[in-house]
């Protein structure tokens, strides 16, 4: 089942939830509307011709280790560098360095195609726009110039390097080291971890960002700095000179995608360091990595809703074909297709909502990036970096929650056969599962909302989100459409239900951290389906008043169908949700540690 690119649904989602038509009219963005499609367009054939059908060889063969060199799943090589050629690695990027200058929510759009289409590739090219934009915000003209041009082009890729074993989700404690030389270079010696494209014969150079700690530096957070450190080192005039002292030592074996190499990297392994360039000011490396890390975890958040949309194309093209049991409209004696079911139909009616609900969150961060980009003042720019930082691990957490659970619905419409590996199905779920990982685990992206997101201006900036979304709510509630149903009355709720808990959560953060954290999971949950059920909602507006609401034949529109279903049944648990956070945290916390280990 080829995977076919939803652009339909992307540039709805644009255009309803994140705003493109009024930022195209505030010259916020600057392409057309035709433009926009066009790109998705082409990205879609792309990835339907070259990345779609490497996946399965992809995910049987593996990236594996030969002599040292990290081998690539057959086509890989060639796959990657059509998709440079192809100007793929650079629409983000400004003009001034060689991108395309194209705003993020495109970039976004077309990154979820790469993933949808092929996971394990589309990994390589989302950590390296993470690390152009690390060495772009902070590293110095020379480091820029040095290094921009060759990753913006694709002709080298860019890694991330902050996991050690003793250091994952609390980076205070990782050990690699960092010796200031005299001519302004440093020597960088350690073990890392799980290093995503840590190595691959894909390009000819990788460039490595490596989080490491000056002999000097103090303990924790507060004493680690960022440096570039190139597999291969670059001459002054700019080509290419002598390996530099990084190996790939061994690659993991994983659940799923199979065929992005997860490396062991050694740095300094056979003599006094490998050289890296310092990127940013001493000491302060995580504020920058976090800039990669921010735009890092929006991707995440996007490959959810990317294996999602896989998933359930794949579902409901299998529920079309396979027939068992006889429908309430079956013919007497005859099966009939599954999709005719009514809990098969839940199952796909869930699978497309979540879908778009996430894809929506995910569109409207990346639109608060564009604003921040091209904001006018200060105030502008501080808004609209306040509302992507709101939303960026919701983006995040709830988008990839979202994309194992489609994943594993899509196992199940598929019965057995959704076990066995070759209907594709299977392959999806285990792919999914790294993302509520790596990124910051969905655990700490809902620690990050609560403890640094909500507290944002005092409370002001998720008061006045929440605000937007009760709006929207009232203006569903006061239409009076038939064909919204409940949407209306049950999106009312949901919003109040969040603005609630996130009073609740307020007050907890000053009285009672532990009771607060103990509910943060569930808080992030509440907050997703909140949002994802508004701008389903906000998309069922503007179909009304472009006057569609009638869909096909005699039946209604399908948008309005999926965000009224949304509402009534998904948003309905935001209730639920805020009683868990606001109730449950007591008994979450009534076994110490010593009797859970019993
Ligand atoms: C396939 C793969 C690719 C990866 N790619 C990269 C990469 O390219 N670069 C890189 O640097 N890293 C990478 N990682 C590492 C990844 O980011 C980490 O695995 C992740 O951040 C979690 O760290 P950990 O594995 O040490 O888990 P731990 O930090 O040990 O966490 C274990 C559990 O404890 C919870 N936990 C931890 N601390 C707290 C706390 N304070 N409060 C509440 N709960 C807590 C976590 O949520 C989690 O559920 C990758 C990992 C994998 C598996």
């Amino acid at each position: 089942m080829t995977y076919r690119a939803p652009v339909d649904d992307i540039l709805f989602a644009l255009k309803t939830a994140a705003g493109l038509d009024e930022m195209i009219e505030a010259g916020t963005v600057t392409v057309d509307e035709d433009t926009v499609r066009a790109v998705i367009d082409e990205a879609g054939k792309f990835a339907s011709a070259v990345l779609d059908p490497l996946n399965v060889p992809g995910d049987r063969t593996g990236s594996r280790l030969v002599g040292g060199v990290v081998e690539t799943p057959e086509g890989w090589k060639e796959a990657y560098r059509a998709f440079s050629e192809g100007g793929w690695a650079s629409l983000a990027a400004d003009e001034s360095i060689g991108g395309q200058g194209l705003p993020e929510m495109v970039s976004m759009a077309t990154s979820e195609i790469w993933n949808a289409a092929n996971m394990g590739f589309g990994l390589c090219p989302l950590l390296t726009q993470g690390a152009i934009d690390a060495i772009k915000a902070h590293g110095s003209d020379e480091l820029k110039a040095t290094y921009l041009p060759n990753m913006v082009s694709g002709r080298w890729t860019g890694t991330m390097n902050l996991t050690e074993p003793q250091a994952g989700s609390d980076l205070g404690h990782l050990r690699t080291k960092a010796v200031p030389q005299p001519d302004g270079t440093y020597r960088i010696t350690g073990t890392k971890i799980f290093i995503t494209y840590g190595d691959h014969e894909l390009t000819e150079n990788i460039i490595h960002l490596v989080l490491a700690r000056l002999p000097d530096a103090p303990p924790g957070t507060r004493g680690i700095s960022l440096f570039v450190v190139p597999k291969i080192l670059v001459t002054a005039d700019g080509s290419l000179g002598p390996r530099n002292d990084v190996v790939c030592a061994s690659l993991e074996h994983k659940l799923g995608i199979h065929a992005s190499p997860t490396c062991v990297m050694k740095y300094g392994e056979s003599g006094e360091g490998a050289v890296g360039y310092l990127v940013g000011e001493e000491n302060r490396g995580l504020n920058v990595m976090f800039i990669m890390m921010n735009a890092a975890r929006l991707a995440v958040g996007v490959q959810g809703v990317a294996i999602a949309e896989r998933a359930t194309q794949r579902a409901v093209a299998y529920a079309q074909e396979r027939k068992q049991g006889r429908s309430a409209k079956g013919k007497a004696g005859e099966m009939s297709p599954i999709i005719e079911h009514a809990d098969i139909r839940r199952n796909l009616m869930t699978m497309k909502a979540m879908t778009q609900a996430a894809r929506a969150i995910c569109l409207v961060t990346a639109a608060e990036l564009d604003k921040a980009h091209v904001a006018q003042d200060e105030a502008a720019r501080r808004a609209a970096l306040d509302r992507a930082a709101l939303l960026t691990p919701v983006a995040k957490a709830f988008s990839t929650d979202i994309g194992v659970e489609v994943a594993s619905i899509g196992v199940q419409v598929h019965g057995g056969m959704g076990f066995i590996e070759e209907t594709g199905a299977a392959q999806h779920y285990r792919d999914a599962r790294i993302l509520p990982i790596y990124e910051g685990t969905n655990g700490i992206q809902a620690i990050d909302l609560l403890t640094r997101k909500l507290p944002l201006e005092g409370g002001k900036v998720v008061e006045a989100y929440i605000a937007e979304l009760a709006k929207t709510a009232e203006e569903v509630r006061a239409s009076n459409r038939p064909e919204f149903g409940l949407m209306g009355e049950r999106l009312t709720q949901a919003v109040a239900a969040l603005a609630e808990a996130s009073r609740w959560m307020g007050q907890a953060l000053r009285d009672d951290t532990e009771r607060a954290l103990a509910g943060a999971q569930p808080y992030l949950r509440l907050f997703g389906f909140t949002a994802g059920g508004i701008y389903l909602a906000r998309g069922a507006l503007a179909v009304v008043r472009a006057g569609a609401a009638a869909g096909p034949g005699a039946g209604i529109n399908p948008r309005i169908a999926l965000a009224r279903y949304f509402a009534e049944n998904h948003a309905v648990e935001a209730a639920a949700l805020k009683d868990a956070i606001v109730t449950g945290g007591e008994a979450t916390l009534l076994l110490e540690p010593e009797v859970l280990a019993e």
